[in-house]
């Protein structure tokens, strides 16, 4: 026999079982995990599950540990160039940032009006 085709044997029973489980484990805890699709990737085109000990606590949780890898991974709004420093996604502000910023400075200043 091919020994080639004997290495890749285990690897092959190993995809067939992933098959008829059908999802893979909880990447939290190591659980079942079981399809909803309310909770597919509209634009990642990812897979929604539940977690059996964790419920969706479990797929936000990693869903958010995905999220914030990728922006480690790639911080860049606007990659820099030469003679452009770029914008880092963490160097925006959100509105609630201005706000609280501008209500931070009502309170140091008294004449500036509340919104
Ligand atoms: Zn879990």
């Amino acid at each position: 026999m091919n020994p080639a085709l004997v290495m890749n044997e285990p690897l092959q029973a190993e995809n067939r079982s992933s098959l008829i489980q059908g999802m893979p484990p909880c990447p939290i805890c190591g659980s079942k995990t079981y399809r909803d699709r309310t909770w597919d990737g509209k634009y990642t085109k990812t897979l929604g599950w539940r977690c059996e000990k964790g419920s969706l606590r479990h797929f936000l949780e990693a869903k958010a540990a995905r999220i914030k890898r990728q922006l480690a991974e790639n911080p860049w709004l606007l990659p820099p160039a030469p003679g452009y420093p770029g914008v880092r996604r963490d160097e925006l502000m959100t509105w609630e940032e201005c706000q609280a910023a501008y209500r931070q400075l009502h309170f140091e200043a008294d004449d500036i009006p509340v919104v």
